[in-house]
């Protein structure tokens, strides 16, 4: 029997059954007694955090600091199997590498990890499916499926920092440096989750991953309230909005959230979150073959831009399956960066890293079906 796309990230789920709890899924300072309150000595709760978060390691045999016979309980309590690997494609001779998870209930998730001279990137997932729908993404078509758990969404860090660092990935060990919350789903819309997990990633050993909040972008279409929301949990993560539109005709219908938070509301919010952090923030716009790039609207964009902190990045569309949009004409993309940059906005075009792999923006997951042919168990 064919199945429809997305199919395969729905059909399986075991509705309602948790994932297990895992010590990421506790705030570092609840974890003594997240312990306790298993029955194991509290102290060993940092302990496991050092060898998960310091030694990317959740290997118990090699715990040497924790007696023999305590080990695998420990190992079961507190870091508990989030991820198991289904498959991994690779393209740039191997330094970018797409990976596809299976979590307890059988739900799939990706995420990416980019390699570059200078720096190494994971994108990872926040939500299995996404709830926008964004009529030119991928993962918005097939709806949301659930949240991610922190953990869940940790541990999509941890293997690609561990990917790195046992030298999996070509180029000799590496430190994972960023961390972008760009593959399926929108992090605002998984508030919780998605700051304990960058909690995770930005405390300092033995708490965390130690990566600068500085290097952790958080993707977003716009939620006016929990950007607002997120200022003042002082985690002074990048921004970056999807704005794809400096119109709101337009916008209501690629970023179909922006009928209820408009354009100017968007575009407020972060810049009160550019001032409270001093960070510059990302707008991302994919360059649309005639629906979004004529030289008005970068003109409008460039006029709405050029007394903010912020900065353009420019995403040729990566056209999903079936779609009747593609990516703009050279010429419309070089005169839309002209005419931004004549406003003073600086301006950037992404590198279209992982295309050939399904692993560019929007294509997550949703290509998989087609790869395996059955339902994840
Ligand atoms: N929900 C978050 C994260 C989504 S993915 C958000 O919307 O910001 C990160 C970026 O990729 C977003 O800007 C998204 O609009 C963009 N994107 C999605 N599908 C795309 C496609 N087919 N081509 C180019 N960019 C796309």
């Amino acid at each position: 029997m064919a199945l429809k796309p997305g199919e395969l990230v729905f059909a399986a789920p075991k509705r309602g059954k948790k994932a297990p709890q895992h010590i990421s899924d506790v705030a570092a300072k609840d974890r003594k007694k997240f312990a306790e309150d298993l029955g194991l000595p509290g102290f060993r709760a940092k302990q496991v955090a050092l060898h998960y978060f310091e030694h990317l390691n959740n290997d118990p045999d090699t715990w040497s600091d924790i007696p023999v016979d305590l080990r695998g309980t420990l190992k079961d309590l507190l870091l508990p199997e989030l991820l198991t690997p289904v498959r991994s494609l690779e393209c740039d001779r191997g330094r970018t590498r797409k990976d596809l998870w299976k979590m307890h209930d059988g739900v799939l998730v990706e995420s990416v990890i980019m390699r570059y001279s200078d720096r190494a990137t994971v994108c990872i997932s926040s939500q299995a499916g996404c709830g926008m729908n964004c009529p030119f993404c991928a993962t918005g078509q097939s709806g949301l499926t659930r949240n991610l758990t922190a953990g869940e969404i940790t541990e999509q860090v941890v293997m690609a920092a561990r990917a790195l660092d046992s030298g999996e990935i070509p180029g000799g060990t590496m430190r994972l440096s960023n961390v972008v919350f760009m593959g399926m789903g929108e992090p605002l819309a998984n508030y919780n989750a998605v700051i304990q997990s960058i909690r995770n990633i930005t405390a300092p050993h033995p708490e965390g991953l130690a990566i600068g909040a500085r290097s952790v972008t958080l993707s977003t279409v716009g939620l006016v309230p929990a950007i607002m929301k997120l200022i003042d949990e002082d985690i002074p993560v990048t921004l970056a909005v999807s704005l794809h539109a400096p119109d709101d005709e337009l916008r209501d219908t690629l970023v179909p959230i922006n009928t209820r938070w408009k354009v100017s509301e968007v575009l407020e919010a972060a810049d009160a979150y550019s001032n409270k952090t001093g960070r510059r923030y990302s707008i991302e716009y994919a360059l649309i073959r005639d629906i979004n790039d004529q030289a008005w609207r970068a003109d409008l964009l460039g006029r709405l831009l050029k007394n903010r902190n912020a900065h353009v990045n420019l995403i040729p569309l990566n056209p999903t399956p079936g779609s009747k949009w593609t990516a703009s004409r050279q010429e419309d993309e070089d005169t839309f960066v002209r005419l931004l940059e004549a406003y003073g906005v600086a301006v950037t075009v992404r590198d279209t890293r992982g295309r050939d792999i399904d692993g560019a923006c929007g294509q997550l997951a949703a290509s998989e079906i087609s790869i395996t042919g059955a339902p994840a168990e």
